[in-house]
C-alpha cells in the first residue's frame, strides 16, 4: 500500500483577511466571522493532494509563530485492506492584510499614504513583480494591521499605490529606492480632522534612476556601460579602456542615460594597426577610424555603438554582447 498512497501540500498558504471587518477570502467571495483554525481547516481541505485508492483521515496541529504566521503539522492516515499507513506533512500559513470588496466600497477612498513609483524609461514585468513583492511582504510583516494596498493605479511612467498606513508607505518607498536606486520626495496634505486635530495623508514619490544593468551612460566625461548594480553600488565599465569604476546612486545622478542594447550595431574591421582601426558601419556603410585604447587586435566582425561622444568597439570591453 505504501507505494500507492501519497499525500502532498504546498509549503506556503496565504490567508487573505480584511483589516476592517475581519472577513477571510474564500475563492471569489468572503467569509465572515471565521476563526483562524476554521480558515486553516478549509484551506487544508482545498490544498492537500492525496493519491492512491485509499480511505484517509487527517488531523492537524497549529503552532503560532507570531500574529500573522502559523506552522501547521498534518497527519494523514490511510487505510486499505485493513492495513494502515501514515504521512506527516508540514506547511505554513501567513495572514495577508487586505480590504474586502464590501469594506472597500463602504470606505470609498480610505488610505493613509500614497506611494508613487516613477521612472521615465518605464518598468519591465520583472521589475513590477519586484515592486509588488515588496508591497506583499509589507502587507504581512509590517506589524501594523493597517498595512494593505487599498488601490493600485497605472499612470504615465509608473504606478500609484494607495496604502492603509503611513509606515507602509515609508518602508516601501525606502525599500524600492534601495533596490533600484533613485530619490524619494515626501509631501503631505491635510485629509481631514480627527479628535480636534488635522489628519494628514503622506505621499512618497520614488523617482528611480532611468538606468539598468547593461545600459550605456555618459559619466565623468566618458562613455561606459553599467556592468552591475547591487544595493547602492553601481559598477560602470568604461568603453575607452575597459576598466571598471564604482559609483553610488547619488553620484550617478550627474550622469546621462544614452541608451541600451538597441544602440549596439554590427561593424567590420577593414584594417588595423597597433594604434587604430578602420571600421565599416554596416547599417550606414560609413567608414570611420577608431583609436585603439590599448594594445589589442580586433576580430573582423565587431559590435559597436555610436554616440555623440565618439564611436566605441565593444569587443574586448564587454565579454557578452
Ligand atoms: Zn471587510
Amino acid at each position: 500500500m505504501e507505494k500507492n498512497f501519497d499525500a502532498k501540500i504546498i509549503p506556503h498558504i496565504s490567508i487573505e483577511r480584511c483589516v476592517r471587518c475581519g472577513s477571510v477570502k474564500n475563492g471569489n467571495g468572503w467569509v465572515k466571522n471565521e476563526v483562524i483554525s476554521e480558515s486553516i481547516d478549509r484551506l487544508l481541505r482545498k490544498n492537500i493532494k492525496i493519491t492512491g485508492d485509499v480511505n484517509t483521515e487527517w488531523s492537524f496541529e497549529i503552532y503560532v509563530e507570531d500574529e500573522s504566521n502559523y506552522k501547521v503539522l498534518i497527519s494523514i492516515v490511510a487505510e486499505r485492506d485493513n492495513a494502515l499507513a501514515e504521512k506527516r506533512l508540514e506547511t505554513k500559513f501567513t495572514i495577508k492584510n487586505t480590504i474586502c470588496d464590501i469594506c472597500s466600497r463602504i470606505a470609498g477612498d480610505f488610505y493613509a499614504s500614497i506611494l508613487q513609483v516613477r521612472r521615465n524609461t518605464g518598468f519591465s514585468d520583472k521589475e513590477l513583480k519586484v515592486i509588488e513583492g515588496i508591497l506583499d511582504k509589507l502587507s504581512t510583516s509590517d506589524g501594523s494591521n493597517m498595512s494593505f494596498v487599498a488601490k493600485r493605479e497605472t499612470v504615465r511612467n509608473g504606478y500609484d499605490y494607495y496604502l492603509g498606513s503611513i509606515s507602509m508607505g515609508k518602508k516601501a518607498s525606502r525599500n524600492i529606492r534601495n533596490t533600484f536606486g533613485g530619490d524619494i520626495k515626501v509631501s503631505s496634505s491635510i485629509s481631514g480632522r480627527s479628535d480636534g486635530k488635522d489628519t494628514y495623508r503622506i505621499t512618497y514619490c520614488v523617482k528611480l534612476h532611468p538606468f539598468r544593468k547593461d545600459d550605456f551612460i555618459y559619466i565623468d566625461n566618458r562613455v561606459g556601460i553599467i556592468s552591475s548594480m547591487s544595493g547602492n553600488i553601481i559598477k560602470v565599465k568604461f568603453l575607452d579602456d575597459g576598466k571598471e569604476k564604482r559609483y553610488d546612486h547619488s553620484t550617478l545622478r550627474e550622469s546621462r542615460y544614452l541608451g541600451s542594447d538597441e544602440m549596439v550595431c554590427n561593424g567590420v574591421v577593414i584594417s588595423q594597426d597597433r594604434n587604430e582601426a578602420q571600421v565599416l558601419d554596416i547599417s550606414t556603410n560609413n567608414i570611420f577610424t577608431i583609436i585603439k585604447p590599448f594594445d589589442i587586435t580586433y576580430p573582423k566582425d565587431i559590435k559597436l555603438i555610436k554616440t555623440e561622444y565618439g564611436n566605441f568597439i565593444l569587443d574586448s570591453v564587454i565579454s557578452e554582447i
